[in-house]
């Protein structure tokens, strides 16, 4: 199992900005970029009311390039995804939740869901250390026949009387706990350019967690899609053993 994404919302600008315009008497002179790009760089323009004779710069790329020169990131806020992320761990959603700035996050629940069927994430490369790989995959099948007898339990439980709605998520409490780090989870996030960017920034070139790598890729390849621009200081990169790493122009050496 590996990481995939589905992207669910992607940013949007109507043309509401031009009754804007028209009712000012403003002028702005609009150079070939997307949508995500032309929204943000409309809400920095609001910022000096930039538009007509004070115009400058008249490229949305060079516009961009400014606005992270100088730190203005704040404008990249307009700009944002929603998307799932399946196929990962939960070793990773727990890191990639304690990201609170700029993100939201609606996680499969592990009191609600049966988490009999589920998929453990082989740590990337273990297939190579073959009495490791062994004694990983011993460890989660041992932690899911645990899983599975709590959650009989549970059943055995049901059968006999009526139990209350806090007693089943006690006992289902009990059968996830012994889950391991490696149990795959679904997540949906809600990110803004700006949050992601910092994402990428510490996230994006942590040599040891491949997974975390993975899922940067997709991260950047979605931004890429839609607003090149707005990550035009990072750059997709590859390891010797061909997993991407995304390197930001000030963190190159990031490990
Ligand atoms: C390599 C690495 C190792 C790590 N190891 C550990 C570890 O061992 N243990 C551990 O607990 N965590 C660890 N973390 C997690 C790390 O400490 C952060 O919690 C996590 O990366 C989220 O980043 P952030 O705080 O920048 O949050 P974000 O929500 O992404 O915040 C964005 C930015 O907003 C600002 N900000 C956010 N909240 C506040 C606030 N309350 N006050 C002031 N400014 C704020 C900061 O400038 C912050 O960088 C590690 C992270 C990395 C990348």
């Amino acid at each position: 199992v590996i990481p995939s994404i589905y992207i669910l919302a992607r940013p949007s600008f109507t043309s509401e900005y031009k009754r804007f315009l028209r009712i000012h008497h403003f002028q702005w002179k609009e150079s070939r970029a997307t949508v995500a790009e032309r929204l943000t760089e409309f809400a920095g323009r609001i910022c000096y009311l930039s538009f007509g004779k004070r115009q400058s710069p008249r490229k949305n790329f060079d516009y961009i390039a400014n606005l992270i020169k100088r730190g203005h990131e704040s404008v990249f806020e307009h700009v944002s995804w929603t998307f799932l992320l399946e196929g990962v761990s939960r070793a990773f959603s727990h890191q990639l939740v304690r990201h609170r700035v700029g993100f939201a996050f609606s996680q499969l629940s592990q009191h609600y869901a049966d988490q009999s069927d589920t998929h453990f994430i082989t740590p990337f490369g273990l297939e190579r250390n073959r009495a490791a790989f062994i004694a990983w995959e011993q460890g989660v099948k041992f932690a899911l026949d645990s899983y599975k007898s709590i959650e009989e339990q549970l059943r055995e439980k049901r059968r006999k009387k009526r139990v209350s709605k806090e007693e089943l998520r006690a006992i289902r409490s009990a059968a996830r706990s012994v889950l391991p780090n490696a149990t795959e989870t679904k997540i949906v996030v809600t990110a803004n350019a700006r949050a992601l960017r910092h994402f990428l920034t510490v996230r994006g070139a942590i040599k040891g967690d491949i997974e975390m790598r993975l899922v940067s890729a997709l991260i950047y390849d979605m931004i890429h899609k839609d607003a090149p621009t707005l990550i035009m200081d990072f750059k997709k990169s590859e390891l010797a053993d061909r997993s991407p790493i995304i390197l930001h122009h000030r963190h190159r050496h990031a490990t």
